[in-house]
């Protein structure tokens, strides 16, 4: 690459770039990538890690929001073999179109890391695996077990849609401009789909979201608050052998999925919604 010096790091669009290149060797390493495999990339940057990418895969799909870094790697796509830039925002541009079995690998932009994570889950049937970099903090609530401060809509949702390790973290030094949080690599390798049909996968992400919406409440109560009729809570969880005093964070992750089934017939009016925020 020529020695143009790159565009300023725009703190607010969570640009951390790393300039570590055995932490990149590493993300490379734990995506597995061969030839074969067709890679989406959210957030180049300044192309450290989509370089690395398109020699170890057969083709890169990089989204990236920032202009002035998309023409930047774009005067440079000879160095990026096998690599179609895309300016668009991840969070909304189309990502249908890329082949089923497609690897995500990626440094997150941490500001919407969350609502990123919940739009690559809801199509986690188009994905393999993901391998991505978040705040040390977010790795840790992907993992959480029941019962534990961590544990929430995400790690439910999560564990939901993939099998969660998380790889390794990484130290503040291994990007420029540091980040003020610690940061860790996860790998989510997605599950078979668990619901026949979308309204399924529907109504249980809606019953979720109902469980932690009022994490003080019970269970029952959050759930009465957001439109679901106690009655038919009590008795599923009768049915399940559950204390109708518990609250949503001591349900794992297999007692939520039961009480989906037991309540499939509640006829709630709010009883919708997606994995997608
Ligand atoms: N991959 C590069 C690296 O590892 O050095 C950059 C990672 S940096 C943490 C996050 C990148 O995501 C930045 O390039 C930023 O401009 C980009 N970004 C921020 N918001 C985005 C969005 N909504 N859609 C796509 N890219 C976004």
């Amino acid at each position: 690459m020529d020695s143009t010096p790159p565009p300023a790091a725009i703190r607010r669009l969570g640009q951390n770039f790393l300039v570590d290149p055995n932490i990149v060797r590493k993300i490379v390493a734990l995506a597995e990538l061969s030839p074969a495999d067709t890679v989406l990339e959210i957030g180049p940057g300044r192309g450290i890690l989509t370089k690395a990418l398109s020699r170890a895969a057969g083709h890169v799909t990089a989204i990236e929001v920032d202009s002035r870094l998309h023409t930047y790697l774009s005067e440079r796509a000879a160095h990026l073999p096998h690599v179609t830039l895309v300016l668009g925002d991840a969070l909304t541009c189309p990502i249908e179109y890329l082949p089923i079995g497609t690897i995500v690998v990626a440094n997150l932009p941490y500001y919407i890391s969350t609502p990123l994570l919940f739009r690559l889950l809801s199509h986690g049937h188009r994905f393999s695996r993901m391998v991505l970099m978040l705040q040390n903090e977010v790795a840790d609530r992907l993992i959480a077990k029941a019962g534990t401060s961590e544990y929430g809509v995400l790690s439910v949702m999560a564990q939901y849609s993939a099998h969660i390790s998380k790889a390794f973290k990484v130290s503040p030094q291994c990007f420029r401009p540091r980040p003020e949080v610690d940061s860790a690599v996860v790998l989510l390798r997605t599950r078979e789909p668990r619901a026949r049909r979308p309204e399924e996968e529907h109504r249980f992400t809606a019953l979720v979201r109902g469980a932690f919406a009022h994490r003080r409440k019970t269970l029952v109560n959050s759930l009465k608050n957001e439109g679901y009729d106690s009655r038919h809570v009590e008795a599923a969880l009768t049915k399940l052998r559950l204390s109708p005093s518990l609250r949503a964070e001591t349900l794992t992750l297999e007692q939520f999925l039961e009480l989906a089934h037991c309540m499939e017939d509640d006829a709630s009016p709010r009883a919708h919604g997606s994995l997608q925020q």
